[in-house]
């Protein structure tokens, strides 16, 4: 099949290139030109684990392009994704002026029915206002379909090859022709498929984000109760998970949540549902949970130095998850910048994300290992579970440091074996 993907991001590229794999023609479109041209040079501007290579054999093999030409490509495909950023505004609310860009080039320039899938994630009734708008624009025949997108970013393509579910909303019988032959593949393996009215797929994208991010503060929660009475919040979390109705996922202890979705898509549920004069006070205090929490970390570290004027601290993980260079709302931007304004010496380490956060903060010092971040260090701040943070030298780490603290916001390390050694720690609500 002939496909196009609007915007080139974690999102488009990594769609594209498993679709390219799957046999179709596939052209990336992004309006940043600079984008285009690294990838025309076979750069791959994100970090995500087997994309460089999947994106290099389906270039060599001439199913993947990349362009900064909407029009062309939007009048070429038989199916046109839109994969734009849907970022949030001041007020909470999604904005969705990409979104509306892309549809009215793909509206100005189809020449033949052309189905049209909403992968970015959106408010409810997104798609209908998308479908209205582009009848003012053409007369040529067109569906637009919700296919919210689930990957998880540093497991995006295993996500896309096999994925727990795909939704997809449309009503019309033509589209969920076209989607059927798009997903055929998945189908072939009994990978679900549920299709359902638009409505009701552009909120399941919101409804799991909430959920998974209302686990997230619920454990959080918890866990300041837990350093209060000297309960272990892991432990709470095993003999809670281990319910078969709870199960184990997402119920951690952790700085709180990042990325690009979790934070803006619960305050977009918050937004649509006010917006409706409906109570969103459950949504509201996942977001006022998480960012309170995002905040205490550096109350952790005074609890060993009260006064961080002149210290040096070493910040390990930058990423807001593993197997990412993502830093959007990581909770260690959040750390960092409280650490600046305290007179703090920030120095840095992490695998992939250093490059987007030296952007942001290019006054901090960042190394090459994790050895070099503690050097001469007063505390070490483990904010990302990298797999490369569990089993280093850790008497080569506190023969380093100046002070052997550390403060475990992932909870990764056995805080007795760490004792053990003469470090003081402390952890998550434990
Ligand atoms: P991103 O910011 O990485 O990429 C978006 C891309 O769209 C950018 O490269 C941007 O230059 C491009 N763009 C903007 N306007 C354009 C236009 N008019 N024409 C062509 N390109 C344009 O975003 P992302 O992380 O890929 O997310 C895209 C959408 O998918 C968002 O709605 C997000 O919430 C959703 N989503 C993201 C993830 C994730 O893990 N990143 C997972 C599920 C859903």
């Amino acid at each position: 099949m002939k496909l196009t993907l609007m915007g080139s991001g974690y999102v488009g590229l990594v769609t594209g290139a498993c679709f390219a794999d799957l046999g179709n023609d596939v052209i990336c479109v992004d309006v940043d030109a600079g984008k285009i041209e690294k990838l025309k040079a076979g750069h791959v501007p994100i970090y995500e684990p087997g994309l460089e290579e999947l994106i290099r054999r389906n270039v060599a093999e001439g199913r993947l392009q990349f362009t900064t030409d909407a029009a062309g490509s939007a009048e070429w495909a038989e199916v046109v994704f839109i994969c734009v950023g849907t970022p949030q505004r001041a007020t909470g609310k999604a904005d969705l002026s990409h979104v509306f860009q892309v549809a009215e080039t793909i509206g100005k320039n189809i020449k033949k029915f052309t189905v049209i899938v909403d992968k970015s994630t959106v408010p409810v009734g997104t798609a209908q206002r998308i479908t209205r708008y582009l009848r003012e624009i053409t007369t040529v025949e067109f569906e637009v379909v919700s296919n919210p997108e689930f990957l998880k970013e540093g497991a995006a393509i295993k996500d896309f090859q096999n994925p727990d579910r795909i939704v997809i909303g449309t009503e019309s019988e033509r589209a969920r022709e076209v989607m059927n032959r798009l997903y055929s593949s998945h189908a072939r393996v009994n990978r679900p498929i549920l299709f359902m009215r638009t409505q009701t797929a552009e909120l399941i994208k919101y409804a799991a984000n909430a959920m998974l991010g209302s686990r997230i503060s619920f454990m959080n929660a918890l866990g300041t109760l837990c350093e209060k009475i000297g309960a272990d919040i892991k432990e709470v979390s095993k003999g809670m998970g281990l319910d078969t109705r709870i199960g184990p996922r997402f119920l951690q202890a952790s700085p709180g949540y990042g990325g690009s979705c979790f934070p803006k898509d619960v305050r977009a549920l918050v937004d649509v549902m006010e917006s409706l004069q409906l109570n969103a006070n459950f949504f509201r205090a996942i977001d006022q949970v998480n960012e309170l929490h995002k905040k205490s970390h550096l109350g952790r570290l005074q609890q060993f130095h009260p006064r961080l004027s002149g210290l040096t601290i070493a910040v390990w993980g930058l990423a807001f998850k593993p197997r990412t260079d993502d830093i959007r709302e990581s909770p260690s931007l959040t750390l960092i910048e409280q650490l600046l304004e305290a007179g703090a010496r920030v120095m840095a380490y992490d695998p992939e994300a250093m490059e987007n956060t030296r952007k942001l903060f290019p006054w901090v010092e960042y190394t090459h290992t994790p050895y070099d971040a503690v050097q001469g260090a007063h505390a070490v701040m483990v904010m990302t579970e990298w797999d490369v943070f569990r089993n280093l030298d850790f008497q080569r780490i506190k023969a380093a440091m100046t002070e052997p603290v550390i403060v475990d916001c992932r909870n990764i390390y056995d805080m007795e074996e760490m004792r053990g050694m003469g470090f003081k720690i402390s952890g998550v609500g434990r």
